[in-house]
């Protein structure tokens, strides 16, 4: 017998999602995954040691009530807005189990199996979709990345104005472009099915399209805590919107989706959010810094509201730059699609990182 055989077709034919490179050696500059190059709050830190005690023979709490409870004060809301999970994945995961048909033959109504996203962004999404056996709908962004406005998608004709789930991740990745709560307003309302608006990196941005969500019973906005909160390890991301649609991601998530660690963390994080930005701040200074000077060696660096930059290099190809850089010990994210090949995605270090990165792009070109 051939194991595989007992393997879903579907998922033996699967093309799983690919993460950056964790690599095992140490001493690396690791601007390739978007983490916080800041350690999180010292506040933070204790409240996790405090937690680990015989405790963790328990169960943690099965809905995170005390941090669904810190972010409805944050946002104004109320803690059935929320949901929270193992970091936004998770809930991305489930928005597309929840909202999207699997495509079964000529039964089902095409878009109420599509998943829609922009291109480029977020290469988990077509992941997703493919698992839930739906119908993948990718549509280019407009030039240097810009949303286009509704009334251009119509022209386009590519674009399913009922599909059950859109993902826009805004600002963009690996762009880092920036979009304006007016214009993703007017593309929700264009929207017959649920879109959700991926903020994983918006408060590295100017402005922040978090009302939709509370506006509109069809908009689902996307946080983490893995990129402005420095806590990628612990997990933890959720999602606000109406509570008719995070009840139903509720009521199919797993019963202890959060772990307890990761809620004592996300909790002490919003007791101590003036820590945090300072941190974006200086994060946004040296992404202006590091423009520049990449600029000054003939980069071409495109504006960005994020904790990353996405730069076309000069004189070489960007693969051959990935490498150069990978040689001297520095490690950037390369992704090999028409829309992306000619850029290198850098996130945004300490100031010596980037002095490290900046030294060794000034060895590559000599
Ligand atoms: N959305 C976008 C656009 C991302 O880049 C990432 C990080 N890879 C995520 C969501 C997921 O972040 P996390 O699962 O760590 O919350």
């Amino acid at each position: 017998m051939h194991p595989e055989s007992l393997v879903r077709p579907l998922v033996r034919a699967l093309h799983p999602y690919v993460p950056g490179e964790q690599p095992k050696i140490r001493g690396l500059v690791k601007l390739n995954t978007n983490e916080n190059p800041y350690p999180p709050s010292p506040r933070v830190l204790a409240a996790v040691r405090l937690t680990v005690d015989e405790r963790l023979r328990l169960y943690p709490n099965p809905t995170a009530d005390a941090l669904r409870a810190g972010l409805a004060k944050l946002h104004h809301c109320r803690p059935e807005n929320i949901i929270v999970g193992n970091g936004s994945d998770e809930l991305l995961a489930l928005a597309t189990r929840a909202f999207v048909e699997p495509a079964n033959g000529a039964a089902t109504w095409r878009s109420k199996s599509t998943v829609q996203f922009f291109t480029p962004s977020y290469s988990l999404y077509p992941v997703l979709a493919e698992i839930q056996g739906a119908s993948c709908r990718p549509v280019p962004l407009g030039e240097n990345f810009a949303l286009p406005t509704p009334t251009e998608l119509r022209r386009g004709g590519q674009w399913d104005f009922a599909a059950a789930l859109t993902f826009v991740t805004t600002p963009n990745a690996p762009s880092g472009r920036g979009y304006s709560p007016g214009e993703l307003e007017k593309l929700c309302r264009a929207q017959k099915g649920v879109v959700v608006l991926d903020e994983a990196y918006v408060d590295f941005a100017r402005e922040n399209a978090f009302a939709l969500a509370l506006k509109y019973p069809h908009v689902l906005v996307a946080r983490t805590f893995s990129k402005a909160y420095s806590l990628c390890f612990q997990r933890i991301g959720y999602f606000s919107g109406n509570p008719a649609l995070i009840g139903a991601m509720h009521k199919i998530r797993d019963s202890y989706n959060v772990n307890g660690l990761g809620q004592a963390a996300a909790v002490a994080t919003l007791s101590d959010l003036p820590y945090y930005r300072v941190k974006f701040r200086r994060v946004i200074a040296t992404r202006q810094r590091l423009t520049r000077e990449l600029e000054n060696l003939g980069f071409n660096v495109l504006p960005s509201q994020t904790n990353f930059i996405f730069a076309r290099p000069p004189t070489l190809g960007a693969e051959e730059w990935l490498h150069k850089w990978r040689e001297k010990r520095v490690l950037v994210r390369w992704f090999n699609s028409p829309a992306t090949k000619n850029y290198l995605r850098i996130t945004i270090g300490t100031d010596a990182e980037i002095d490290a990165l900046l030294r060794a792009a000034r060895q590559i070109l000599q």
